[in-house]
């Protein structure tokens, strides 16, 4: 909890000290408050939309509880901010492999939070097969290659250029065959192809789904949260495209810009299952919403 408060030093100079300052400047909870709550919403980056959401929800649990002193303003939008990071998981039965299929344009930190994943799953005895899907980037392959022999995961690629669905069918077939609990496919982040890579990603999630009954298990996206506003695009995008499972948001230490997860929350429903604090193998962390609540706002 205290890296995670450290983490987020920059988000809570835009949010909570922020909020200091409204709660000491208003008597009631009124329409000048909430106006200059507002504003406090759009410049922590949490977008339009989920801003008008957010304040929906606050003012309604207000008008109902017939509150008007701002006193107990905090308390009422951290347990909102909890219930709002707290959406249904939806379980679904695994035949191992599970295939983990991983999205996300470069630079978000995909590479690395493969390779974090990885070790956190070798850490629990899961046997580990990492895929190159992204076969765009000779160096993204040779990237994960090193990451995967730090970390004793199984790796597999083939030549830059391949066919990103052949190598998801392949890797698929070396995972069963191996034995492997847990199976991690990078795939390609090239945005200035937007359209190519949409039906490529698609591809991938068919052959994969024929190939073994379920896969991929998981569509998870990466997000980098010092992109702001950015990363909430990027969530459409991908999620329009493919249907996604969960949100990982890196690089939430040393920005302001941590706000962005709550609109990405309050917009698409989506679960944020793990947060980047750092760059070290164990700065990937299981995301709790009642914790980033807490941390965030005191
Ligand atoms: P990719 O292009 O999406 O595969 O990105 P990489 O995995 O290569 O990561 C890009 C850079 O971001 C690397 O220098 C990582 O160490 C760094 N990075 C990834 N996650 C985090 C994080 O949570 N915090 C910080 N500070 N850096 C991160």
């Amino acid at each position: 909890f205290l890296k995670l408060s450290e983490s987020l030093a920059k988000t809570k100079e835009q949010i909570a000290r922020r909020i200091d300052g409204l709660l000491g400047s208003h008597k009631v909870m009124d329409a000048a408050f909430w106006e200059e709550f507002e504003e406090i919403l759009i410049m922590a980056d949490l977008g339009y939309e989920p801003t008008a959401k957010l304040l929906e929800i606050l003012k309604d649990r207000v008008r109902k509880s017939g509150e008007t002193d701002p006193a107990r303003f905090r308390e009422i939008l951290r347990e909102e901010l909890s219930a709002i990071f707290t959406p249904q998981k939806t379980i679904r039965a695994v035949n191992p492999p599970e295939v983990v299929m991983i999205i996300g344009v470069n630079g978000v930190g995909k590479t690395t939070t493969i390779a974090k994943l990885a070790h956190r799953a070798s850490l629990q005895g899961k046997k580990v097969l990492i895929a190159a899907g992204d076969t765009f980037r000779a160096a993204a392959i040779d990237q994960l290659k090193i990451w995967a022999d730090r970390v004793g995961a199984i790796f597999y690629a083939k030549g830059e250029n391949a066919d990103p669905a052949a190598v998801a069918y392949e890797a698929m077939d070396r995972a069963i065959a191996e034995g492997c609990d847990i199976m991690f496919l990078d795939t390609a982040g090239r945005l200035h192809t937007k359209a190519n890579l949409m039906e490529e990603l698609k591809k991938i999630k068919r052959v994969l789904g024929k190939k073994h009954p379920g896969a991929p298990h998981r569509c998870v996206l990466v997000l980098d949260a010092t992109t702001g506003q950015n990363a909430l695009s990027q969530t459409k995008l991908f999620n329009e495209a493919v249907d996604l499972d969960e949100i990982i948001l890196t690089k939430l230490d040393g920005t302001a810009k941590g706000g962005v997860i709550v609109g990405i929350a309050l917009e698409y429903g989506l679960p944020i299952t793990f947060i980047g604090l750092g760059e070290k193998m164990e700065d990937l962390r299981p995301f709790s919403g009642q914790d980033f609540a807490l941390a965030l706002l005191t």
